[in-house]
């Protein structure tokens, strides 16, 4: 099969609009409530909790806010421990250094790409005074959340759950982003459903709920005048971007049956290649299918080297590595990424801990060995076929 550099980049994942967004968008501009007030909002914050079964859903500027207020909520102090996912994007873990709590990084394991409980109950069991745990449900697949749920009820711990990445996914028939008694999910731009950038917090708690809701906008007191008695942010989302998401939570599902269609037909294009796609377990959990990954099996490894900020490979028969599969790719303009690069492994995170289940540092050989592959639900069965041929050409 021959094939040409794509004239038009493919992606990794971008917004899908469908029309009823503009629609919501405009009808904001109609009734003049281009503030962060008004029906959108509503609309969207009843509508998430309708979908996920939360009681309560606040509507922000970020998913990074919604983390934010999260271990706000969850009474992180300075100095206080708090148990982290460590493959993951630095936005899961920054919040806990915003509000200078020291993260420990918990270790990868293989079956979902997620914390691995065992390297959890070894960290408890080192620190058990540890206060908190944000865990992350990388690509749209959810982590082993009742054994971590279970660990935090043992260690009397908060859970945090990133669901970020995993909207509409279920665990065990229930919604990610309702397992920690704080959740964030994400409507950035590159996500399941977007606002074009926004998140929310969800909690079944009213009262911190109510906290958070004071938080985003400014922390005012009930009174007549600006009254503070504690620091506030300015969070909220704004109606126009409520509107957007508004539209997009119509096409939801569609999205997640279009991703899990991508994801299948890699699994399927990819069949005798030495590679698996990102792993779930099947009888357990319902992943969006948010980003299609592969990992290349370890005896099909070409020699890649990898600095601080660059990356090299040696070319061999029958093999290859991230590198070079994500060189060939953007040859054709087809944009692929490494796996989140584990947050111990950051110069930022230098001085912090880290915990494995056994000694192994699961989460830099799947950072070394797996990518991400364009899981645009625009691409066409063609344009992937061409994607399928192009990685397949690295192993030749
Ligand atoms: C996108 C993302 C976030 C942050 O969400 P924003 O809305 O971009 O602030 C947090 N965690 C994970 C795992 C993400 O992928």
């Amino acid at each position: 099969m021959s094939f040409e550099r794509f004239e038009s980049k493919l992606w990794l994942a971008t917004p899908t609009m469908h029309g009823e967004e503009q629609a919501y968008v405009k009808e904001a501009f109609d009734t003049n409530w281009v503030s962060t007030v008004g029906a959108n909002l509503d609309a969207l914050e009843k509508g998430i909790c309708e979908k996920v079964g939360c009681k309560y859903a606040v509507a922000l500027s970020a998913g990074t806010a919604a983390l934010h207020l999260a271990v706000k909520l969850a009474g992180i102090q300075p100095g206080d421990k708090v148990m982290c996912s460590d493959m993951t994007f630095a936005a899961t873990v920054n919040p806990v250094a915003y509000e200078k709590g020291e993260q420990i990084f918990i270790d990868t394991e293989y079956d979902t790409w997620n914390m691995d409980p065992l390297a959890l109950e070894k960290a408890f069991q080192l620190y058990p005074d540890a206060k908190a745990v944000v865990v992350a449900n990388l690509y749209g697949t959810p982590a082993k959340l009742d054994e971590i749920q279970t660990i935090c009820k043992k260690y009397n711990a908060v859970l945090i759950e990133d669901a970020a990445e995993s909207l509409g996914a279920t665990y065990k028939g229930i919604q990610t982003g309702t397992f920690g008694a704080y959740n964030a999910i994400s409507f950035n731009g590159n996500k399941i459903i977007t606002t074009s950038g926004g998140g929310m917090l969800l909690t079944d708690d009213k009262d911190a709920a109510d906290k958070a809701r004071k938080w985003s906008t400014q922390a005012r007191e009930n009174a007549p005048w600006y009254q503070h008695e504690e620091y506030g942010y300015n969070y909220r989302m704004s109606n126009i971007l409520a509107g957007i998401g508004r539209g997009q939570l119509l096409h939801l599902e569609e999205h997640i049956a279009r991703k899990k269609e991508i994801y299948m037909r890699y699994k399927e294009g990819f069949k005798g290649l030495p590679v698996q796609m990102n792993p779930y377990m099947e009888d357990s959990m319902k992943p969006n299918f948010w980003l299609s990954c592969v990992i290349i099996n370890k005896e099909a490894m070409c020699k890649q080297v990898r600095t601080a900020t660059e990356a090299s490979y040696e070319s061999e028969p029958g093999k290859s590595c991230p590198t070079e599969i994500l060189e060939r790719l953007a040859e054709y303009n087809v944009e692929g990424r490494p796996i989140w690069k584990p947050m111990h492994l950051q110069p930022i995170c230098k001085n912090n801990l880290f915990v494995t289940a056994n000694g192994t540092d699961v989460g830099a050989d799947i950072f070394d060995r797996g990518l991400c592959l364009p899981s645009d639900i625009k691409m066409t069965e063609e344009q992937q076929k061409i994607v399928i041929e192009i990685v397949k050409s690295c192993f030749e």
